[in-house]
C-alpha cells in the first residue's frame, strides 16, 4: 500500500488531521500537520473531548510510520 504520490513538482501538504491543503505546517513522522492543527493539539487539554480525536489521528500517523 502506501500513500499515492500526487503532483510532480511540489510536495503534497495535506494536513493529516483536517485533511486540507495548507501552506504552513510541520512534517511529523513523514506526515504533514498544519500549523492550525498543531496549535490546536498543543492547546487542547487532555480532558477535552477533542483531545481523543487528535490523539487518534496522531496514533494513525505513528502507526503508519512503523509499518512503512
Ligand atoms: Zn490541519
Amino acid at each position: 500500500m502506501g500513500a499515492p504520490v500526487i503532483g510532480k513538482n511540489r510536495r503534497e501538504k495535506v494536513c493529516l488531521v483536517c485533511e486540507q491543503e495548507k501552506e504552513k505546517g510541520i512534517f511529523l513522522f513523514g506526515h504533514f500537520l498544519c500549523i492550525d492543527c498543531n496549535q490546536a493539539i498543543v492547546q487542547t487539554n487532555t480532558d477535552d473531548p477533542n483531545y481523543a480525536f487528535y490523539v487518534q489521528k496522531l496514533r494513525k500517523m505513528v502507526a503508519s510510520k512503523i509499518y512503512s
